[in-house]
């Protein structure tokens, strides 16, 4: 896992076979986003940011329901855990799975690190769920909003005070989108898209991959407007 300082109160860590996490730092709190896939490494990534700002994490949050954003979640199980209503159904299966050599073995030809991940999985249900905008921090200074495209409970973050926008996998940097689930919406993934780019934002943190600006955003709407 690496870490790259976004801004002054934004870390993203990358993760090879998992999903990105990111750090917030508010006033007195750390917001996380997404845990990635192995709570082992997640942990490690909270306690390193609770040392750099010297404060506790009180919050995840979970951009959608797949498995290899919130795998890690074991890490944060002390903390309020957020997530789209729309992703219940989805974690509620992972949650209650259980996860056999054969379900494990399945899972590694995508994620070549899933039997070590599973190892060290502790999976549980979110504690607060929103419907399609929740609002954070003390000045709501974090807002979580809904738009489907990628998964019907696809969601982002934006931080207002640093102006950087956490896709989840609306955003995957790098690689080629994953858009294989009957769920899917091009065109919702497309318009959610453009209103980013009006934004027009120096950073933009993906669910895999590095930081990108508004050029890449635009080349990555295109791409998808060509396959549609
Ligand atoms: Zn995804």
């Amino acid at each position: 896992m690496t870490y790259e300082e976004i801004f002054k109160s934004v870390v993203l860590a990358q993760n090879e076979f998992g999903s990105n996490s990111v750090c917030i730092s508010l006033e007195n709190e750390l917001v996380f986003v997404d845990a990635g896939m192995n709570a082992t490494i997640a942990s490690e990534f909270r306690k390193n940011m609770e040392a750099k700002f010297g404060k506790k994490a009180s919050t995840l949050i979970l951009t959608h329901g797949h498995i290899d954003h919130f795998f890690g979640m074991g890490a944060f199980a002390d903390l309020k855990v957020i997530a789209p209503t729309a992703s219940k159904e989805k974690i509620e299966r992972y949650v209650k799975a259980e996860f056999t050599k054969e379900i494990v073995a399945s899972f590694e030809i995508y994620f070549p690190t899933f039997t070590e991940a599973a190892q060290v999985a502790k999976l549980f249900m979110p504690s607060v769920w929103f419907e399609d905008k929740m609002a954070l921090g003390k000045n709501e200074e974090i807002l979580i909003q809904t738009t489907g495209g990628h998964t019907n409970c696809s969601s982002s973050i934006y931080f207002k005070p640093e102006k950087v926008l956490i896709a989840g996998d609306l955003l995957q940097v790098e690689v080629s989108p994953y858009f294989g689930e009957p769920d899917n919406d091009l065109n919702k993934w497309i318009q959610t898209l453009k209103l980013w780019e009006k934004m027009s934002l120096d950073a933009y943190l993906p669910g895999h991959g590095p930081k990108i600006n508004v050029d890449y955003l635009i080349k990555v709407r295109e791409f998808f407007e060509q396959l549609l």
